[in-house]
């Protein structure tokens, strides 16, 4: 299997449907934790620690990554942060957590939907690989 820095420079970036559509859609299973109408966690497939969580928005809406981001998507980016909270709060990680949101193949995206990675359970290190 690619690591994630082969995946990331071998997507090609684009407003697309990805893998998360059908995550979405419930046409590829995925460990839900909690859902509303606007937003999806839910586990990552190749978790980087104990807790490794995926926030992304039900509804792309042009929103393929961060760096695409405009003053429409404010709410979003909001609910997108602050249920990374309340899902923090409910997988218990009470000593902390860290928030990634990868853009670009630099940045090491790999899909093309924006998410919020919330990586918790174990020591981070500082700075980021
Ligand atoms: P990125 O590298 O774009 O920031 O993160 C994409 C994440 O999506 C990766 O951590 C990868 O493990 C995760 N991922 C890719 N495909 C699937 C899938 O089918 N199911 C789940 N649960 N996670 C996935």
């Amino acid at each position: 299997m690619a690591s994630e820095k082969e995946a990331a420079l071998a997507a090609t970036p684009s407003d697309s449907p990805t893998i998360f559509d059908k995550i979405i859609s419930k046409e590829i299973p995925s460990t839900v934790v909690y859902e509303d109408d606007k937003v999806l966690a839910f586990r990552d497939i190749t978790p980087q620690g104990p807790v490794h969580i995926l926030l992304i928005p039900k509804v792309r809406d042009g929103l393929t990554g961060l760096s695409k981001a405009e003053e429409r998507h404010i709410d979003i980016l909001g609910r997108l942060l602050y249920t990374a909270k309340l899902v923090a709060k409910q997988e218990g990680l009470e000593e902390g957590f860290r928030i990634v949101i990868n853009d670009g193949p630099q940045g090491c995206q790999s899909v093309y939907h924006i998410h919020v990675h919330l990586i918790g359970g174990r020591q981070m290190n500082w700075p980021p690989g």
